[in-house]
């Protein structure tokens, strides 16, 4: 059965000490919080991963992440890291797609699908992103635009490689805006990703694939989002950064 997430990408943000004192206070807040086989994900800046990952209080349930990955081995690629890289610093996990990286990195399907290809021949696992613009929801688009942007970069994968795969919904206009979609709106979304999932390979894979929610998630929002259906969990930007939140939406994911 499939597992509920949270994950909390901290973006540019934190140096090296404020990340181990977040990493450490969110470890002190989850100590009485039994989450069970459900997840939960950190996603530091880059450079403070390693510091972050052998922090002494961590809480040992918690999975490190990139926020972002390259498709090749090595070489030169000036500024980027690659799997060899991460899973050498004990990170198995990275997100990728995410519409930051979309926007100001101009990274298309296409680049991702190669990202994607280079995670799972490197036994990654991949926090995918991906979410329509405000103008395509106001255009009644969001369906097509969702299902292009998972077709082009996952549905030429093995069905084997998706128990590697972690699909992450977020609307453009929710993230960092304050606007979350509804709880309907995100259920809706999801069960039509799940079904998609499912008319490409099968209902079992379908169903065992974690769907997030991402938006201006918050503690007060949390439960009912994560309550519905076909949401399994959130990723988390803005309150993943004070532990009292983030611990706060962890509480939600039952
Ligand atoms: C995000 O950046 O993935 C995100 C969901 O941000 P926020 O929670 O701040 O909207």
């Amino acid at each position: 059965m499939r597992k509920k997430i949270v994950a909390g990408n901290w973006k540019m943000n934190l140096n090296r000490a404020e990340s181990i004192q977040l990493v450490t206070e969110i470890s002190k807040k989850i100590k009485e919080i039994d989450f069970g086989k459900n997840r939960v994900v950190v996603a530091p800046v880059s450079v403070n991963l390693t510091s972050v990952v052998e922090n002494k209080a961590n809480d040992s349930r918690i999975e490190y992440a990139s926020q972002n990955m390259h498709f090749a081995d090595s070489g030169a690629y000036t500024g980027e890291i690659s799997a060899n890289m991460l899973k050498d610093i004990n990170v198995g996990i990275t997100l990728l797609g995410h519409s930051e990286r979309r926007e100001y990195f101009n990274e298309d399907d296409a680049l991702l699908k190669q990202k994607v290809d280079q995670a799972m021949a490197n036994e990654m696992e991949v926090i995918f992103c991906f979410g329509e613009k405000l103008e395509d929801r106001q255009a009644d688009n969001h369906f097509s635009v969702v299902a292009s942007q998972i077709t082009n970069a996952l549905f030429h994968l093995d069905s084997n490689n998706w128990k590697n795969i972690v699909l992450a919904y977020e609307p453009v206009w929710a993230i960092g805006t304050g606007m979350t979609a509804s709880p309907e709106q995100a259920q809706e979304m999801h069960a039509f990703i799940r079904n998609l999932v499912k008319e490409n390979y099968n209902n079992d894979l379908a169903q065992n694939v974690s769907i997030l929610y991402g938006g201006s998630v918050k503690p007060t929002n949390a439960k009912e989002i994560f309550g519905k259906e076909d949401v399994d969990g959130g990723l988390i930007g803005g309150a993943a950064l004070k532990a009292e939140m983030f611990a706060g939406i962890i509480e939600a994911m039952q």
